[in-house]
């Protein structure tokens, strides 16, 4: 397979093809991981993933928060659904003790 240059924007042609699988080659850390689990949605995107990789992006977020010490909209995304998640599980927690205490 010929080199291409790695870049955020760059698209990888064999995406088409991964992307009928439900997988996706990630152009920063060249691995191919399914689109659902190992890709953010990114409606800006090809195919409305990111181009990165879930550990890829998280990796860059990071050093975008440090380098301008404020989170970025993909990062408050994710810290939003980890509330809403936490949110659920103690709104079961309550649930289950309730039922408990009839
Ligand atoms: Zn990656």
């Amino acid at each position: 397979m010929a080199k291409v240059k790695v870049g955020s924007k760059e698209w990888v042609p064999e995406n088409a093809e991964l992307f009928k699988q439900g997988d996706r080659r990630c152009t920063k850390c060249r691995e191919v991981k399914g689109l659902d689990n190992g890709f953010y949605r990114d409606k800006s995107g090809r195919e409305g993933y990111a181009s990165y990789c879930k550990a890829c992006d998280m990796k860059v977020q990071a050093k975008w928060a440090k380098e301008s010490k404020s989170p970025s909209p993909v990062a408050l995304t994710a810290e939003r659904k980890r509330g809403k998640a936490k949110r659920a599980a103690a709104s079961r927690k309550k649930a289950a003790a309730a039922k408990k205490a009839k």
